[in-house]
């Protein structure tokens, strides 16, 4: 069985990542989505354990010294993190594993799993995702503020992604996603067994006709 593929989703905060990966996971099978831990407080509505686990800043610190984060970031004043150990597990089973991270994350897994699939998403365009932001009535000013600063930031590092994806209509979008999955599967960097394999029978086939 080969391993299966490591999907990070980055996007501008209010870009919809998360309602696109709820969909990802319900519409197909064989996806499995990374918990992150947090620092920051909970929104209303939020589970432990479910869209986060929400720890203070002494315990993420220590599952840092532990090696227990496959990668981690400060965003907006408080930590971020994946837990490595899911991860490998899900990947090894042969199943698709999402991050849904900010840009920082991506650039780290890049350089640990140089053969991850990275996605930015994004709203059509800067006023949609103002008014995606201030609609979703679950920060203060202040903090959409912030959000909005980060972007302009993150707008920056979209060059180092390998596809965009334009969350304008969610099915057509989910779609997309889950091809551009599909597709990594066959990139020369994840079938190096076949690879292989050709190039031995094929070795073999020229030694035979000399
Ligand atoms: P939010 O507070 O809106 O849930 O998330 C804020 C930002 O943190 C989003 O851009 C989200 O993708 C990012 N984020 C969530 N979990 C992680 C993580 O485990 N690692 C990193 N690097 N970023 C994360």
């Amino acid at each position: 069985m080969s391993r299966g593929v490591l999907a990070v989703i980055s996007g501008f905060s209010g870009a919809g990542k998360g309602t696109l990966m709820k969909r990802l996971t319900r519409d197909y099978d064989n996806y499995a989505l990374s918990v992150s831990m947090t620092t920051r407080a909970p929104r209303e509505g939020e589970r432990d354990g479910i869209e986060y686990f929400f720890v203070d800043t002494e315990t993420f610190k220590e599952r840092i010294q532990q090696g227990r984060m496959l990668e981690y970031a400060c965003y907006c004043g408080n930590y971020y993190g994946t837990p490595k150990d899911y991860v490998q597990e899900q990947l090894k089973a042969g199943r698709n594993v999402i991050l849904e991270i900010e840009i920082q994350g991506a650039l780290q897994i890049r350089k640990l799993m140089p053969d991850c699939l990275l996605l930015f998403v994004t709203p059509p365009s800067a006023a949609q995702l103002k008014s995606r932001l201030e609609g979703r009535g679950t920060e203060s000013p202040e903090v959409i503020a912030k959000r909005l600063a980060r972007a302009v930031e993150e707008s920056e590092g979209i060059e180092a992604y390998d596809y965009i994806v334009i969350n304008d209509d969610l099915e057509e979008c989910v779609k997309q996603i889950h091809s551009m999955v599909q597709n990594a599967r066959y990139t020369p960097a994840r079938q190096e067994t076949l690879i292989k394999e050709i190039r031995g029978e094929l070795n073999g086939f020229s030694k035979g006709a000399e």
